[in-house]
């Protein structure tokens, strides 16, 4: 499948399509191609289905049972994430139970020099460990671009009927931090606002019998779920002494307090600095820190000598949120 390194690339009449300046401007656009004609273009030395092929044959093993003339059962989809230049790639084949398999991918360039195309963005790869530092690194970065540059970004000013009730006020403890529950009217501090699967366990909720102790003794930490401690730690490392958590800053069977603070979700989601989305998480036990799948690394090069290291980010299948509302907690009517 290599192309002949005294040759000279082209780009072929879809590549050029694709022009990924273009792409960008265009916002959405996408490309949907087999994994034969991939082949055959990347045979006919166009650069764009060379970096596509060697992509996805590093996946190649899950498709193994389809022979040869089965190629074209595998679909490859392009498309740019959002507003940026990364490629997407989803990829899409009958398993042997003929069920519909697919994996996404991203192929990020690493470094300045291994940009293929005009308009190929640098994106550097995510730690592979969210709860590394070097990840915390990034998520302030971009809160320090949200800061400097995109009005969008802010918190929206609260009016006091607007505001959160209660807060969880977080301190560093010797072992555990503090969390203690508060009221939140006397309070114009910024707090992070945590978005997650409630799932089919039990998750702590504060109720009318323990919101007495967990506003004077604070909440035992031990009683926290796993995406909840790992939405505290965030917010304490991000140095951030408060957070809302639906399920302990609404008193869950208190009718009363339902009343009041349901219809004030958007703005207190709103009002945050910072909405922790737990979307890895489909149960509160299983928090988010949970490590990436390992990055690939393939090399890329083209008939000057130019190397281009890229890596891909595989997927294993549809991202799978959960697609009942109420497990979400986002539906006032099943918190009671
Ligand atoms: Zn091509
Ligand atoms: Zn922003």
């Amino acid at each position: 499948m290599d192309s002949n390194n005294d040759t000279q690339e082209i780009t072929c009449k879809r590549c050029q399509d694709l022009n990924l300046k273009e792409f960008n401007k265009a916002g959405h656009k996408s490309l949907n191609v087999t994994l034969g004609e991939v082949r055959l273009g990347a045979l006919n030395r166009c650069i764009g289905c060379k970096l596509l092929a060697n992509a996805v044959a590093h996946y190649s093993s899950r498709w193994a049972h389809l022979g040869l003339g089965e190629v074209n059962q595998v679909t490859i989809t392009l498309d740019t994430l959002l507003s940026s230049l990364r490629f997407r790639v989803s990829i899409r084949w009958p398993s042997e139970n003929g069920e519909e398999s697919q994996i996404y991918l991203q192929i990020l360039a690493e470094n300045n020099g291994d940009i293929p195309f005009d308009g190929f963005d640098i994106a550097h790869p995510p730690a592979s460990s969210p709860a590394s530092s070097n990840c915390l690194a990034c998520i302030k970065d971009w809160l320090d671009s949200c800061d400097a540059d995109h009005e969008d970004c802010k918190p929206d000013a609260l009016s006091p009927f607007q505001k959160p009730r209660r807060l969880l006020r977080l301190e560093k403890g010797e072992v555990d931090p503090v969390v203690t529950l508060v009221d939140a009217q006397g309070i114009d501090s910024t707090y992070t606002a945590l978005s997650h699967c409630w799932g089919s366990t039990n998750i702590p909720k504060t109720t009318s019998m323990c919101v007495d102790q967990y506003m004077l003794e604070g909440l035992p930490f031990s009683i926290l779920t796993k995406t909840f401690r790992d939405a505290i730690d965030v917010t304490l490392r991000l140095q951030i002494q408060y957070i809302w958590i639906d399920s302990l800053c609404i008193v869950q069977d208190d009718r009363q307090d339902w009343m009041n603070e349901c219809p004030k979700m958007g703005n207190i989601y709103g009002g945050a600095y910072l909405v922790i989305a737990a979307t890895v998480a489909e149960e509160g036990a299983l928090g988010f820190y949970t490590d990436r799948p390992p990055f690939y690394r393939f090399r890329f090069e083209t008939s000057n000598g130019f190397c281009v290291r890229a890596v891909s980010v595989g997927y294993h299948g549809p991202l799978s949120f959960s697609t009942s509302r109420s497990q979400w907690g986002l539906d006032c009517s099943s918190g009671i």
